[in-house]
């Protein structure tokens, strides 16, 4: 079983080819704590060369592995950014030991409950997503961002974003209160889309 990761957002996108017990995982390279700032491609938007870039490398990898060509297979994580001028390939080494995930089967992104809470506010179509990870957001790069989006106030403590009839008013620590919105399930995909999870 294997998989490949493709990130583009913006003008970058970032590929590895991960074969479990072969390669380091995501963990192993990053560590569990994956929390934080993230552009996402409704904030920041991405631009189609980079898109097409880096699905023909996951592509050119993934024949390689159907047809048993595994000698030919690239064990780094490659970065491209076609706007910086940027080709980045780092060797990815071997699998950690002490990996939480690939050593000792904890997989805790497959548990999307385990951790993180969504809770409905009583009787106020608002909806509050707390995602799991020690996040830590700076507000002012989410107000830039965001600012894509819809109208934004920040100030030290939260931030507030007015798109259509929703808001999003957005704690420090990741914790998100999405009004206009009754469905849990949709309150978290507004989250992952607008300020990443
Ligand atoms: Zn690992």
């Amino acid at each position: 079983m294997c998989c490949v990761v493709r990130a583009s957002v913006s003008s970058y996108g970032t590929t590895s080819f991960f074969r479990p017990g072969k390669t380091p995982c995501l963990v192993c390279l990053f560590g569990a704590e994956l929390g934080g700032n993230h552009d996402t491609c409704d904030t920041v938007g991405v631009i189609a060369p980079v898109v097409s870039i880096i699905a023909s490398f996951q592509v050119a990898e993934t024949i390689k592995y159907l047809t048993g060509n595994v000698e030919a297979l690239n064990d780094a994580l490659i970065h491209i950014d076609v706007w910086g001028n940027e080709f980045r390939s780092v060797q990815m080494g071997n699998p950690r030991m002490n990996c939480s995930c690939c050593h000792d089967r904890q997989f805790v992104s497959l548990q999307p409950n385990s951790d993180s809470l969504t809770v409905s506010m009583c009787g106020r179509r608002t909806i509050q997503v707390r995602p799991s990870g020690g996040f830590h957001l700076k507000l002012d790069e989410m107000a830039s961002q965001l600012s894509q989006i819809g109208h934004v106030r920040h100030n030290a403590h939260l931030l507030r974003c007015d798109f259509g009839d929703t808001q999003i008013t957005l704690f420090a620590d990741g914790r998100a209160l999405i009004h206009g919105v009754e469905d849990e399930a949709i309150a978290r995909s507004l989250y992952a889309r607008y300020i990443g999870m």
